[in-house]
């Protein structure tokens, strides 16, 4: 297979810009390798409640169901009217194919304003799992309020959705350091962390050349500020992931610099940054598109992995060698990371250091 069909979902606010900033980089780079992709524009977010009367059309799930891959820009779902099809396409995206693993690397790049120079981790979060208030998991929802004075709120924990990001998280420990840290807070949830760091050392049975240890969720938090460089692959369950991945961004430049892979056991992966829509600086050109670049490089990277695709890997190292020179200068960069250039100046900065 040599051609790939990939969509692009915008999104909401300055998803509108970075989506084209990475589609246009990953062209750029797909040119010079001869990579054959073909790119697929669908609707989803506020403008397709215009067009399609949902933030989230069926017609876009159906497409998206035959394509490689997909780049989803960030969604706005909290400043969606409350009208009907105005509804978060986040869990359903991630529930109708399974995106159980969301990949979060964390990695230094020199003068950007990163608090250590040698950070090189990865978080693979669990994605569908965990405190999802949006789930049907009781009563039509998981938080419920038995009385006007309490509420209660459901964690759900399996052992199939544990074993699953456990062995996705060990297939990349693999292929690093062959190093895996299971973070949990078993001595409180005892079923529920007991549960997923018992399923992790389970999978670890296949990988037995990759060493498995564990912190406890505080632990790891402290320890990620102090020492960042004692870790290299981190699995854990959905909202510590969710914390920690921002904490983790915070010490490489902030948000801008937070990518995501989402992937699953199907044929389909979902680059994803971490962060949200940013509505206050959205339209202005300011917005600092690495982590959806860095995040369509990861997808380009993985399917060129996964299809034995050389054109893809070889689009995926000509990504990289244009951002990590961009990166290196104030002109190519956003203010954001202490750069007095805007998108686009990143964007053609990235564009002209792709080599050949
Ligand atoms: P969500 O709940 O969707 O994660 P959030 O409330 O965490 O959203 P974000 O939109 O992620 O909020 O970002 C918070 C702030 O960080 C933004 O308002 C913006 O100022 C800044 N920010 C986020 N992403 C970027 C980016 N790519 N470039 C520059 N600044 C950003
Ligand atoms: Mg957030």
């Amino acid at each position: 297979m040599s051609a790939l069909t990939l969509g692009i979902l915008n999104g909401d606010d300055i998803g509108h810009e970075i989506v084209p900033a990475a589609v246009d980089i990953t062209r750029a780079a797909a040119d010079r390798t001869d990579l054959d992709i073909d790119w697929r524009p669908m609707p989803i977010g506020r403008t397709a409640l215009d067009t399609h009367g949902s933030t989230m059309p069926e017609g876009t799930l159906d497409a998206l169901a035959t394509f490689d891959g997909f780049i989803l820009g960030p969604i706005g779902h909290r400043d969606y009217p409350k009208v009907e099809g105005a509804i978060n396409p986040h869990p359903i995206l991630r529930k109708h194919f399974d995106l159980f693993a969301n990949v979060r690397p964390t990695r230094s790049y020199p003068d950007i304003g990163c608090v250590y120079d040698d950070i090189d981790l990865v978080i693979v979060r669990e994605n569908n799992e965990g405190f999802q208030p949006d789930r049907n998991v009781v009563a039509g929802s998981g938080e419920f309020r038995p009385t006007e004075d309490v509420t209660i709120s459901v964690r759900v924990i399996t052992r199939e959705g544990s074993r699953k990001v456990a062995t996705a998280a060990l297939q990349l420990a693999q292929a690093r350091q062959k190093r895996l840290t299971v973070v949990h807070k078993n001595t409180v949830f005892k079923l529920g962390c007991g549960m997923f760091v018992e399923e992790c050392y389970k999978a670890g049975e296949d990988f037995p050349d990759v060493e498995i240890d564990e912190v406890i969720v505080d632990t790891f938090a402290m320890h990620l500020v102090r020492n960042p460089q004692a870790f290299d692959v981190v699995v854990t369950t959905n909202m510590f992931g969710d914390i920690l991945t921002d904490e983790a961004a915070g010490l490489v430049g902030g948000l801008g610099m937070a990518p995501g892979l989402c992937l699953g056991r199907g044929n389909i992966a979902m680059a994803q940054a971490t962060h949200g829509s940013a509505p206050d600086i959205a339209g202005k050109g300011l917005a600092n598109p690495y982590a959806m670049i860095e995040s369509t490089r990861m997808l380009i990277e993985w399917l060129g992995q996964r299809h034995d695709n050389s054109k893809a890997l070889e689009t995926a190292a000509l990504m990289q060698r244009g951002i990590v020179a961009a990166l290196a200068d104030p002109a190519t960069r956003t203010a954001d990371i202490r750069g007095t250039g805007d998108l686009q100046a990143m964007v053609n900065g990235i564009i002209n250091n792709l080599g050949d």
